[in-house]
Formats: C-alpha cells, sequence, structure tokens
C-alpha cells in the first residue's frame, strides 16, 4: 500500500483496522469475564483514547460508566512525559472498581501521574487498559496495565485515534512513520 502524507511526515499502515477491531473484541471479553457483576468505571484519556474507548465500552457486556478526562498534551513526535494537567473527573471514584483507558503507554510516565492521581481519590481498584504498550520505551515498570491489546515497536505512529500534531486520528487503521 502506498504511503500517506500526514502535514509534512510520511506514514505506512502497520495495523490494519480489521486486525484492531478483532483484538478490541477479545479484550472486551476477558474485561466482561473479570468484572462480571462490578459495574466498572472506564476512564478514559483523551484526545487519543476516544475511538478505543468507544469500541471497547460496547464490546464489554457487564453494564459499566465511562468518564474523559484530559491530560498532558503532546507535541511533535517526542514525548515529554510531564502531566500538566487533570480536567474533568467530576466522577465520584471512591470505592469504584476503575479501568483507565489509553491510547499508548510510551515511557509510562504520563500514567504513573495519573494512576496516583487517581489512588488519591480512593477507588476500589485501578487497572490500566492499553490499545498500545511500547515495551522498549518504558521506563516505569510497575504500572498496573492489566489489559494491552498490542505491544509495538519504538516508531511513532498515528490513526485509530493518535495524532501527528492533531491530524491522523479519524483514520481506521493504524501508521507508522516511514524513515527514509
Ligand atoms: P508517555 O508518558 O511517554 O507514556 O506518553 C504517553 C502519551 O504520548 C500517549 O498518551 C500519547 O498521547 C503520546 N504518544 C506516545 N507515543 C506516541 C506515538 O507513537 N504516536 C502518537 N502519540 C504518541
Amino acid at each position: 500500500m502506498q504511503p500517506i502524507l500526514v502535514k509534512d511526515k510520511r506514514f505506512k499502515v502497520s495495523m490494519p483496522a480489521s486486525k484492531i477491531q478483532a483484538r478490541v473484541q477479545e479484550v472486551g471479553a476477558q474485561i466482561s469475564h473479570d468484572y462480571e457483576g462490578r459495574t466498572p468505571m472506564f476512564i478514559s484519556v483523551l484526545t487519543g483514547a476516544f475511538i478505543f474507548a468507544a469500541d471497547l465500552v460496547r464490546n464489554v457486556a457487564t453494564p459499566s460508566e465511562i468518564a474523559f478526562i484530559r491530560v498532558a498534551s503532546y507535541e511533535g513526535t517526542d514525548s515529554t512525559g510531564e502531566v500538566k494537567e487533570v480536567l474533568g473527573l467530576k466522577e465520584d471514584i471512591a470505592g469504584r472498581d476503575v479501568i483507565i483507558v489509553e491510547d499508548i503507554v510510551d515511557t509510562g510516565l504520563t500514567m504513573q501521574e495519573l494512576v496516583g492521581l487517581l489512588e488519591k481519590k480512593n477507588p476500589r481498584s485501578i487497572a490500566i487498559c492499553s490499545l498500545l504498550v511500547k515495551p522498549d520505551k518504558l521506563q516505569v515498570h510497575d504500572l498496573p496495565i492489566k489489559y494491552r491489546c498490542f505491544d509495538i515497536p519504538n516508531d511513532f505512529i498515528l490513526g485509530y485515534g493518535l495524532d501527528y500534531d492533531g491530524l491522523g486520528r479519524e483514520l481506521p487503521d493504524i501508521y507508522t512513520l516511514v524513515t527514509e
């Protein structure tokens, strides 16, 4: 397949939508089994996880709630690992089984800060469900990543919610940056 141009960079499909959808179904079934009778609270991290979260909750059979929060902005192709703000969590999560829905865990620094902030609100449990993990970049090794759809190499990717400078989120497939 021909690479596509997004802003000033070229990307090629590295994971087709059909593969993503099949795996999201599997992970959804696993969550349905693990949380049966418990009404988990999904907390989805905007903006990148919005498409994954929408697909995931529709593949979980047990009743659930979903809230959207916003954390660090991410500019260009380097992760700063700095959580600048956490906005939008109006729901009381005390005593709840929280499942954080994230698009990608890269260094894990964003997730570490987020887990720390949510723990202060006394949930019953916290688990992470990440669409993607870049294991070679992971710096935090004690994150509660209970569910992950795919491990990927260190390359920069976009599509299925993930962006390059705001672009590419709407693409149903996942693309990898072409390095010449
Ligand atoms: P971390 O703090 O290094 O784990 O960064 C996590 C955040 O960086 C994710 O939520 C994404 O928004 C962003 N990110 C990391 N890698 C990529 C990538 O390859 N493409 C697009 N965004 C990425």
